[in-house]
């Protein structure tokens, strides 16, 4: 992540009025004491009075990238856990799945001979909407688990009572987080080279091994070609990585937007990226306003029954001026429906003349919940899902520009199927996430493969 230290004034007025404080948030938590209660007001006040986890200055040099991605010249890849908990903060948690980012993008890199983008669903990534408020086990029913930024996913009653003390919790997390990305980035770990000894660990330790041996071996033979001849560029030593999050508290991305001091303009500085979600992306709530207030790069996830007058409607109030990089649509339509619904879509928003980033969540549209009861989804309709992408748009002659996949570094058992076949029966053995199903780090691998292969058919 590149460094520098512009930003930022957090008690300009022009913050006080910049929100519609009169608008309709979707899927906040019932906090005690109302959005506007003593607890919240404390837990504001201390947000309002830290600094930046992230600068404005890299926010900006995110949105050129994506920029370059929307116009064809570069490739998003966006991974990491559902939800993220305080408790698997830590060091070997964060980085496994790092590593597991920095493998995905070295073979998609290699294949599509475009730049990767890396951006971790990290560092800020505590809050989910649910389709329920409440919870029954039995005869007793509380609170749903809305993340860690709200509540204890413990079922009883204190556990799930909404705390906004939490928020400062998820602002501690994630500066701890961020410093480890940027030393590990930064310091020698992301080094181009040790990133391909550690697939080729992969590929001989997996029992899918051959398959990809191949592959890698083509890509040592090229990193070999530039040894010899002397080519040791920086850019293999560190990468920029960046860290997004749905911007779903909404208390608490207003306490953490700042002033630009370059630009005196706004900037959400809890993340570089933060998306809006399927279920929050009313045009008329107050999620859409807050990223309508802000320069930051925006996502927005477009679900099956999204029309273009959605699209169109959404850029128009998002990206009045046209800006290049500032929105990106995550589609997530089922493996099922991606081919039907999304080729409407990409014809309308480019026959508009808007230039936006179109990237396939194959995750969400794909989860059902096993015959053993675990909420789950099956490796091969996430590859579907993202085949589907790749022909729509190679018919249209747009541009494939990313996945967005929910996966941690770790040897969970949470999807089904992947060259280790993990069946119903293994989702007992380590299924450990806090929401949804994750992604293992040989699936994520092996997916990153797969994708390659298409990124080079494209
Ligand atoms: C998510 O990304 O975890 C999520 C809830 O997605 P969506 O808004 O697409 O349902
Ligand atoms: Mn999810």
């Amino acid at each position: 992540m590149p460094m520098n230290t512009d930003t930022v004034n957090s008690s300009s007025s022009q913050l006080d009025s910049l929100f519609n404080p009169s608008l309709v948030a979707a899927q906040q938590p019932n906090w005690p004491g109302g959005h506007d209660g003593e607890q919240m007001k404390r837990a504001v006040a201390d947000l309002r009075a830290l600094p930046p986890l992230v600068f404005a200055g890299e926010c900006d040099d995110l949105k050129a990238k994506i920029a370059d991605a929307a116009a064809g010249r570069a490739f998003w890849l966006q991974g990491g856990d559902c939800a993220e908990t305080f408790n698997s903060a830590t060091a070997d948690s964060i980085r496994n799945r790092i590593k597991t980012i920095l493998q995905m993008a070295a073979v998609l890199q290699y294949y599509s001979s475009l730049p990767v983008i890396k951006v971790g669903r990290m560092a800020g990534q505590f809050a989910k909407p649910r389709s329920n408020d409440l919870e029954t086990r039995g005869d007793v029913t509380l609170p749903a688990y809305r993340g860690d930024a709200v509540n204890d996913i413990e079922f009883t009653e204190a556990a799930r009572t909404p705390d906004p003390s939490r928020l400062v919790r998820v602002y501690n997390t994630s500066a701890a987080t961020l410093n480890l990305v940027r030393a590990f980035t930064r310091g020698g770990f992301a080094d181009l080279r040790q990133v391909h000894e550690w697939n080729k660990g992969f590929i001989r330790d997996s029992q899918f091994g051959e398959k990809y041996e191949q592959m890698a071996n083509e890509i040592g033979r090229a990193l070999s070609f530039m040894q010899s001849a002397g080519v040791d560029p920086e850019q293999f030593k560190a990468v920029d990585f960046y860290a997004s999050h749905e911007a779903l508290i909404i208390e608490y991305e207003k306490a953490l937007t700042r002033i630009d001091s370059r630009t005196q303009l706004p900037y959400d500085v809890s993340g570089h990226f933060i998306w809006i979600g399927e279920r929050t992306r009313q045009l008329d709530g107050a999620h859409v306003d807050f990223a309508s207030k802000v320069r930051n790069p925006i996502g927005i996830k477009l679900g099956p029954k999204s029309t273009v007058e959605d699209a169109l409607a959404l850029i128009a109030k998002l990206n009045p001026d046209n800006e290049p990089g500032r929105i990106t649509f995550i589609t997530r339509m089922g493996a099922g429906t991606i081919r039907q619904a999304l080729p409407a879509l990409v014809e309308g928003v480019t026959k508009s003349g808007a230039q936006v980033l179109w990237v396939c969540d194959p995750m969400h549209g794909n989860t059902f919940e096993s015959k053993n009861g675990y909420k789950t989804r099956n490796f091969e309709d996430v590859l579907d899902e993202v085949r589907g992408f790749f022909e729509v748009h190679k018919k249209l002659g747009t541009h494939p520009g990313g996945i967005h996949i929910e996966l941690t570094g770790d040897d969970v058992t949470e999807c089904l199927g992947g060259g280790n076949q993990i069946s119903e029966k293994d989702l007992e053995s380590r299924y450990e996430t806090a929401c949804d199903p994750r992604l293992n780090h040989s699936q994520s691998l092996e997916l990153s493969f797969l994708v390659a292969e298409m990124l080079r058919d494209r």
